[in-house]
């Protein structure tokens, strides 16, 4: 272990771990489930948009949806078969709205596709890096699932000097992390010098709580054997929610992130341990993002495990296989005790960011009604960002959306330590919740509206060329007949001689160009041989083109 000095984020809480009941035993594989519902939307950013279609047969790890704009992120399948469906089904998601989904039936075969390995990482430059980054569909693992390519960018502007892994893992009852750490250590590693790599950074920083002790050794002892002086393992006290980015880096460095501000403007870049695993997978292994360790919990169940999940695999096959069954008395889950969400239905895939299936006892986990605020102020005494939950609440319950904004909003990581120490048991991350989605849902119309306005003032523009054009085109006219009528020709003879007028104001110009052209000083007299032909065959190919014209025109 590597001592460093530690600083405190404001906030937080300690709270019961409940994460020995999972770790008992190493992660197991889930089957390949008959059929899976890979959702076109796991991540933070644009939809993916699908590339097969219904009926198509696919190899494991093929591109069964790309990545639409710049924030976005491909999706691929999670083992062969054949596409059965492109629809809307439920998809985990706090909403409960369901969202595009593709159906794949499984062969059984699980052939991939060809892979493209990169096992000498070194070869490839930070850019080429983050392309077969990004082609992998590789978000952020640890629950936000922003696109990781693009936290692998700086930028022209930034360098970076530290690059945080996280392995916190500081909310209740999840224990993916802990467990990846304690059996693929070296792999964690190995993903770090990639991620290292693409970014240029001089230090890195693995942060583990203090009460993931086996982690911690078998990863100080993986780094021993790469002899990486760079690279620091350090354990932080277990606080809850010691893994927020902003929270972490208040730990490890003392530094504050302002609000509106990001990481890397301190010069700082944070990613999750099971990233860095898949982003070692895809580059030395060309391996996109299909499977996920995922945490099936909860004192209900009769062995608490971590299976190595499919993407796209329905909980309900997950249910089956642990030999669970739901019951009334219960509710699910994903996420933890926290910051999760109950589930709209048992059929919901596992996603890129499901990160734990938890099972509570209604009774005993559900709330008593809330009651009006008392302003007690405890909501703010461990809010991690600083921010007045309480305001917060009111003008979200106000719907006031302009105000809750000015209070910081989008700065609230949906910890919940504020709901949890609420004595009115207000649902606090639920008012913020709704609040953010209706804002973006205005910025979203906001959009819309903005590009149909556009749109309809080009039209108008367009019109109005048009009219002009039309207009300009009839006064052309009725000049012509006027001096046809002068002098006593017909429109055709004066518009013959309107052609003949413009076709010598050009060969005027041209002319005047020639005489000016410029590099002809001092040539030899094969140069000057060459020029003069080219003049000529320029001159009989003009004298061409205006005898036709006027033959043409005459016609
Ligand atoms: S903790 Fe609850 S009751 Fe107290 S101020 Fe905050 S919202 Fe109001
Ligand atoms: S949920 Fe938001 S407002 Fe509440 S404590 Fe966490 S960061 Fe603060």
């Amino acid at each position: 272990m590597t001592s460093q000095r530690l600083w405190h984020f404001f906030g937080g809480l300690r709270l019961a771990g409940h994460k020995a009941m999972s770790m008992k035993e190493p992660v197991k594989a889930a089957p390949i489930p008959k059929q899976l519902v890979i959702p076109v939307q796991q991540h933070i950013g644009s939809a993916a948009e699908p590339i097969v279609k219904p009926g198509e047969r696919v190899l494991k790890g093929q591109m069964l949806a790309r990545a639409t704009e710049y924030v976005s992120a491909p999706i691929h399948a999670s083992t062969s078969g054949k596409v059965v469906a492109i629809e809307e089904r439920p998809v985990p998601h706090p909403s409960g709205l369901p969202g595009l989904c593709i159906v794949l039936e499984s062969d059984g075969e699980d052939r991939w596709k060809e892979l493209q390995p990169h096992p000498d990482y070194t070869e490839l430059d930070p850019s080429a890096l983050r392309n077969v980054i990004r082609d992998a569909g590789i978000v952020g693992l640890g629950g936000a699932g922003f696109p990781s390519f693009i936290k692998l960018n700086p930028g022209p502007d930034n360098s970076v000097d530290t690059l945080i892994l996280n392995g916190a893992e500081c909310e209740p009852y999840i224990t993916c992390d802990a467990m990846l750490m304690q059996e693929h250590p070296r792999r964690i590693i190995d993903g770090l010098l990639i991620m290292k790599h693409a970014l240029r950074a001089k230090q890195c920083i693995i942060a583990i709580e203090d009460n993931k002790k086996v982690a911690h050794t078998l990863l100080v002892n993986a780094l021993h054997e790469h002899e990486a002086e760079f690279i620091k393992i350090v354990q932080i006290p277990t606080i809850y929610p010691t893994g927020g980015e902003k929270q972490l880096i208040k730990v490890l460095t003392g530094k504050e992130i302002p609000s509106h501000h990001l990481p890397i403007n301190l010069g700082i870049i944070c990613h999750n341990v099971a990233t860095a695993v898949a982003v070692a997978d895809a580059v030395e292994l060309g391996k996109p993002l299909i499977s996920r360790i995922v945490t099936f919990t909860g004192e209900l169940l009769s062995k608490p495990c971590n299976l190595e999940v499919l993407i796209g695999t329905p909980f309900s096959d997950l249910f089956d296989f642990c030999h669970y069954q739901p019951k009334e008395s219960e509710r699910i889950l994903m996420g933890g005790p926290m910051m999760g969400f109950i589930i709209p239905d048992n059929h919901i895939p596992v996603i890129k960011t499901t990160n734990c299936i938890l099972v509570q006892d209604k009774q005993k986990t559900s709330r008593p009604p809330a009651m009006p605020c008392i302003r007690c102020g405890r909501c703010a005494d461990v809010c991690p960002a600083r921010l007045l939950p309480q305001q917060l609440y009111w003008y979200a319950h106000a719907k006031d959306f302009d105000k809750v904004q000015d209070y910081h909003l989008f700065d609230c990581i949906e910890c919940g330590c504020c709901a949890h120490v609420c004595p009115s048991n207000i649902p606090l991350v639920q008012y913020y919740r709704f609040a953010k989605t209706e804002i973006w849902a205005q910025e979203r119309e906001k959009k819309k509206a903005d590009l149909a306005r556009r749109r309809h003032e080009f039209k108008l523009f367009r019109l109005e060329r048009k009219k002009q054009e039309d207009e300009a085109r009839k006064r052309r006219k009725k000049a012509l007949l006027q001096k046809a009528k002068d002098t006593g020709g017909t429109e055709k003879d004066s518009k013959k001689a309107e052609i003949e007028a413009a076709l010598a104001r050009v060969k005027a110009k041209r002319e005047q160009q020639s005489r000016q052209r410029k590099n002809v000083e001092n040539l030899t007299p094969q140069q000057q041989q060459t020029i003069e032909a080219v003049e000529e065959r320029r001159r009989r190919l003009r004298n061409i083109g205006t005898t036709e014209s006027t033959d043409k025109d005459s016609d």
